[in-house]
């Protein structure tokens, strides 16, 4: 589907009106409403890497705040999920802060799945949770993600000051994650011409500015560039569904306990070329995006311009491992432009735990 001429330059000055700097000057408007919409206790969320963070945010709420958790890790746990739970109802908290990435945001979610708890979020990773409805819980070894209104954040607050501090070895495979829902949206069967945009913009945004992030951890323009193109892809990735390539980083994270950005970044380019064939508008999309010739190789580049592993034998990922992932992920498949068969998973998979460049 094409949208007309007259819409789309619509939509593409609405994007390009929509710099970063806006984004921090409306966030500061958020912060004072949302303190004077607030009624009761507060918790605040975080890693226990990020706990002053939560406590400088505790802090500036004064009385509001009922205390710091700062128990979240990743894939949540649901033994974390119980606890945070139980935390949040001790403290008869209406509303919860999560400071962090989408560890913290994931643990805001699962108590916000249970209690209907309003949600604040201020991102400092570049995974783009806090703009969707999408929850991930981990039991049993098997991570399970679901949809549901009442874990989308009520108010987002994207402030690039606070990523100064993201080490480039975060960042980097972070801004990655936040490609991968862009590159899934451009197939996704429910998109759209505006999801595609989007998606295109994200793209754009994240990889001219995630070496300049890498390179230059202090370049505060290049981090707020980034962290506009996470929120467009959190916008993608809230707003239509996900294919193979999430299905598989979902199955090694919950299943191997691999570091979550980290499994994006490997997979995004070899679950990219075994779409090639079969999504041949959204690989014309994504390359243009990237400033490539074809779309699975400029990811493998810009994975390595930005110093982020390439390999799954790298991050953990046991080579016995493999025919069990192929195998969990073959099972119950999302939509996907190429049917998700084993063989074909198994050979991804392969490649990934190698890091071979994709073949052109
Ligand atoms: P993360 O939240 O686990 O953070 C990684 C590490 O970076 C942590 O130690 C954290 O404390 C630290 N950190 C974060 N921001 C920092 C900063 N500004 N300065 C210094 N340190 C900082 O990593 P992530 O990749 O953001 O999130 C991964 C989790 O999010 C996974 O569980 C994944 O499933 C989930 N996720 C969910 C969605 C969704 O829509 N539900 C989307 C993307 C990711």
């Amino acid at each position: 589907m094409q949208l007309p001429p007259s819409l789309r330059q619509a939509i593409e000055r609405e994007l390009a009106a929509c710099e970063p700097a806006k984004l921090r000057a409306a966030s500061a408007h958020l912060t004072r409403s949302y303190h004077q919409a607030l009624a009761g206790g507060v918790p605040h969320l975080s890693t226990p890497e990020q706990r002053a963070d939560a406590e400088d945010v505790a802090r500036r709420l004064g009385d509001l705040s009922a205390g710091v958790y700062d128990q979240a890790v990743m894939h949540v746990p649901i033994e974390t999920a119980r606890a945070a739970r139980e935390e949040a109802r001790r403290l008869n908290a209406d509303c919860c802060v999560a400071i962090g990435g989408g560890s913290t945001i994931g643990l805001g979610k699962a108590i916000a799945l249970e209690s209907s708890l309003p949600i604040l979020a201020i991102p400092t990773t570049y995974a783009g949770s806090e703009m969707t409805p999408i929850y991930g819980l981990t039991e049993a070894g098997i991570k399970k993600t679901g949809r549901d209104r009442r874990v989308l954040p009520k108010t987002v607050i994207y402030d690039p000051v606070l990523t100064l501090t993201l080490p480039a070895r975060i960042a980097g495979p972070s801004g990655m994650n936040a490609i991968a829902h862009c590159v899934e949206g451009l197939y996704a069967p429910d998109g759209n011409p505006i999801i595609s945009m989007f998606a295109a913009e994200g793209i754009r945004a994240l990889a001219r500015s995630l070496p300049t992030v890498v390179r230059e951890p202090k370049n505060l323009e290049a981090r707020s560039d980034a962290l506009y193109g996470a929120w467009l892809a959190g916008v993608v990735l809230g707003s239509v569904s996900i294919g193979i390539h999430h299905k598989l980083c979902h199955t090694l994270g919950g299943t191997f306990n691999l570091p979550h950005a980290e499994v994006h970044t490997v997979i995004l380019p070899h679950a990219t070329a075994f779409n090639r064939a079969a999504a041949p508008e959204a690989m014309r999309i994504a390359a243009a995006a990237l400033g490539a010739k074809d779309a699975a190789q400029g990811l493998y580049d810009l994975a390595i311009a930005v110093g982020a592993p390439i390999a799954l034998k790298d991050i953990g990922m046991p080579a016995d491992g493999l025919e069990r992932a192929a195998e969990l992920a073959t099972q119950n498949p999302y939509a996907n432009p190429r049917p998700v068969e084993y063989a074909g998973v198994l050979e991804l998979l392969r490649n990934a735990y190698a890091g071979t460049r994709p073949s052109a």
